[in-house]
């Protein structure tokens, strides 16, 4: 389970992109003129259609250095294995809930809030990923294991914290399915791209529900990009978001 919540976004993000995109070709100012002024001269007739219309083009120029200008910000709790993968993306601005300063002994074990629970630990007939090797354990003994994991980890840690020890070196007790809060900035190119390559079928599970999460906040936010984007996924992707 990943929680994510919209912190903030670009008001009007796509007439962003599109009047940065007109400026390349406009004899006068993109922020003088009125919206429809600026888009006068691309194909189409209202102005929603002239906006999809080059937005579409742009998308499948790829040229994508115009979605750098609007950006987003994002709160989301997912594991620290999770936290590990997104962080790796280069383009985006972190701030991560500090287990050297917050005292993680209120955790509950049991929680999916809390503690991540792999998918595989409820499906019923999941395969191992390396191989066809069937999990034995029944979805009743897997949760009851790592309920019990879990909660000894999380006792010791409350121990040594009780019995004086600083919080950055009891947390190494703690599993990498332990929660964390992270606030997370980027522009709406590297959210394309982390929507692309986390959201494929091959990404890990709870990566994968983050990027789920974030092209769910573009769906509501970019609506034509976003429509745009899944009826042209393939020749858009073709383009490399990353080249
Ligand atoms: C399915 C999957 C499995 C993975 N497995 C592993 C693994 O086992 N071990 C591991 O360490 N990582 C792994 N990764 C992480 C992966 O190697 C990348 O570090 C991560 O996905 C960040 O994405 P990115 O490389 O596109 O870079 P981002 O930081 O998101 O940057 C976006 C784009 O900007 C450009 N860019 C950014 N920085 C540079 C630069 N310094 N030089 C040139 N171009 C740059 C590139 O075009 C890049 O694609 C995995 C990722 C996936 C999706």
């Amino acid at each position: 389970m990943v929680e994510t919540r919209l912190l903030s976004i670009t008001p009007d993000a796509e007439e962003l992109v599109c009047r940065c995109a007109r400026n390349d070709y406009y004899p006068g100012k993109v922020w003088e003129d009125d919206f429809e002024t600026v888009m006068e001269s691309v194909d189409g007739t209202s102005i929603q259609k002239k906006k999809h219309n080059l937005l579409k083009k742009l998308m499948l120029r790829g040229h994508w250095g115009v979605f750098e200008h609007p950006s987003m910000s994002l709160w989301f709790r997912v594991s620290r294995a999770c936290m590990a993968q997104i962080t790796r993306h280069r383009h985006v601005s972190f701030d991560i809930q500090s287990m050297r300063y917050v005292n993680f002994s209120k955790l509950d074990p049991t929680s999916e809030e809390d503690i991540h629970y792999p998918r595989t630990w409820d499906a019923e007939k999941v395969k191992a990923r390396e191989g066809t090797r069937a999990i034995t354990m029944s979805v009743d003994e897997r949760r009851a294991l790592i309920e019990e994991t879990y909660s000894q980890c999380l006792e010791a840690y409350n121990d040594l914290v009780e019995a004086g020890m600083p919080k950055e070196d009891a947390r190494m007790l703690l599993p990498i399915g332990t929660k964390v809060n992270i606030t997370a900035s980027m522009n709406l190119r590297t959210a394309f791209h982390i929507v692309s390559m986390r959201g494929a079928g091959d990404a890990q599970a709870e990566i994968q529900e983050l990027a789920d999460s974030i092209r769910e906040v573009m769906d509501e936010h970019l609506p034509t990009a976003m429509k745009i984007w899944n009826e042209n996924k393939t020749a858009i992707e073709r383009q490399r978001l990353s080249p």
